[in-house]
C-alpha cells in the first residue's frame, strides 16, 4: 500500500506579517522536495475542508464560530501575541483539520499504509477554546478523537516531536484516559508547558523535556527511555505524530540540534509500535519548523520512512 499525502492549496492562503516565521513559504518547500523523483510512489489527495461537528471533537462550536466571525475581509487580525487571521485563514484551517480527518479515514480503510498531512496553520498549541502559538484548530488532536468517535478506534496515541511542548493537545487530553499524549519539546521554551511531573488525570500525559543544546542521541534516548516503553504499554490502535521539524539543528526559533536522520529514526520507532497493536495506522500532521531547508528536508526523511523507504 502507498503512502498517502494529503495538502491543499488554500493552506497558502493563511497568510502572516512579513518576518513570521510561520509563513507559506514553509509549505512551498516541503512540495518542492516531495516533487523528487523517489516520491513518486506516494498516493496524492487534497485535503478536504472538515465539517464543524468533527472539530467540535476538540473545540466548542462558539469558538469554531468566533474563529469564522473573527476573520477579516481584507488584511490581518491578531488573535493573539503571535497569531493572526487573513482573508484565507479559516478556510486554510478547514482544510488543514480536514486533511488530518482524510488521511484518517483512508488508513483506517487500509487504501493508505499510513499518511503525511503537509497543511497550515499548525495545531498542537491550540487549547479547547484558545488559539495560540499560530494555531487555529488542534488538527492532531482532532484526528485522534475522530479515529475513536467516526471509525470505533478504541486507544489513540498522539505522539509530538515538534520542539515546543504541545500544551493544547495536553490541555485537551488531560482527562481523557483513551488517549495518550507524548511529547518530546525543549524545555525551558515557549510555551512554558510540558514538565515531566505534568501528566494529566490518568498518567495519559507523558513529557520527555529536552534541554538547550541537546541533539540525536539525547532525543533517542527520551523515546527509548521513557515515550516508547508507555506507548507499548498503552497499545494504541491508532499513532497521530504532531510532526514539527523546529528540533532541526538549523531552526532559527529553538535550539535543539536533530538532524534528519533523528526524524527518521523516530519515525520508524512509532512506525513499528503502530505495526504492534494498530494495524501499521500512523497518520502524521505537519506542526512547526521554520528553517526552510532543515523543515524540507527533515520531512522528506520523515516521508521516505513512512514509505519503508
Ligand atoms: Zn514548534
Amino acid at each position: 500500500m502507498p503512502t498517502l499525502f494529503v495538502t491543499h492549496p488554500a493552506c497558502l492562503d493563511h497568510l502572516t506579517p512579513l518576518g513570521h516565521p510561520e509563513r507559506p513559504d514553509r509549505l512551498r518547500a516541503i512540495n518542492d522536495a516531495l516533487a523528487q523523483e523517489q516520491f513518486k510512489p506516494l498516493l496524492r489527495a487534497q485535503a478536504p475542508a472538515a465539517p464543524f461537528e468533527s472539530i467540535a471533537l476538540c473545540h466548542p462550536l462558539d469558538y469554531i464560530e468566533a474563529l469564522r466571525a473573527a476573520t477579516p475581509q481584507k488584511g490581518m487580525v491578531r488573535i493573539d501575541a503571535d497569531t493572526t487571521m487573513s482573508p484565507g485563514s479559516f478556510e486554510a484551517a478547514l482544510r488543514a483539520t480536514g486533511g488530518a480527518l482524510h488521511a484518517v479515514d483512508e488508513v483506517v480503510a487500509k487504501r493508505a499504509d499510513n499518511a503525511f498531512v503537509a497543511v497550515r496553520p499548525p495545531g498542537h498549541h491550540a487549547e479547547t477554546a484558545r488559539a495560540m502559538g499560530f494555531c487555529l484548530f488542534n488538527s492532531a488532536a482532532i484526528a485522534a478523537r475522530y479515529a475513536q468517535d467516526h471509525h470505533g478506534l478504541t486507544r489513540a496515541a498522539v505522539v509530538d516531536f515538534d520542539v515546543h511542548h504541545g500544551n493544547g493537545s495536553q490541555d485537551i487530553f488531560w482527562s481523557d484516559a483513551s488517549v495518550m499524549y507524548c511529547s518530546t519539546h525543549e524545555m525551558p521554551l515557549y510555551p512554558g508547558t510540558g514538565a515531566r511531573d505534568e501528566r494529566g488525570e490518568h498518567d495519559n500525559i507523558v513529557n520527555a523535556p529536552l534541554r538547550s543544546g541537546d541533539g540525536g542521541p539525547q532525543f533517542r534516548d527520551a523515546f527509548e527511555a521513557t515515550i516508547l516503553p508507555r506507548l507499548r504499554a498503552f497499545a494504541p490502535d491508532i499513532i497521530v505524530i504532531s510532526a514539527g521539524f523546529d528540533a532541526h539543528m538549523r531552526d532559527p526559533l529553538a535550539s535543539l540540534n536533530l538532524l534528519e536522520p533523528d526524524f527518521a529514526w523516530a519515525t520508524q520507532k512509532i512506525m513499528q509500535q503502530a505495526d504492534a497493536s494498530a494495524q501499521g495506522r500512523v497518520v502524521s500532521v505537519l506542526e512547526g519548523g521554520y528553517d526552510l531547508e532543515g523543515l524540507s528536508q527533515s520531512a522528506a526523511a520523515h516521508v521516505t520512512a513512512l514509505m519503508r523507504g
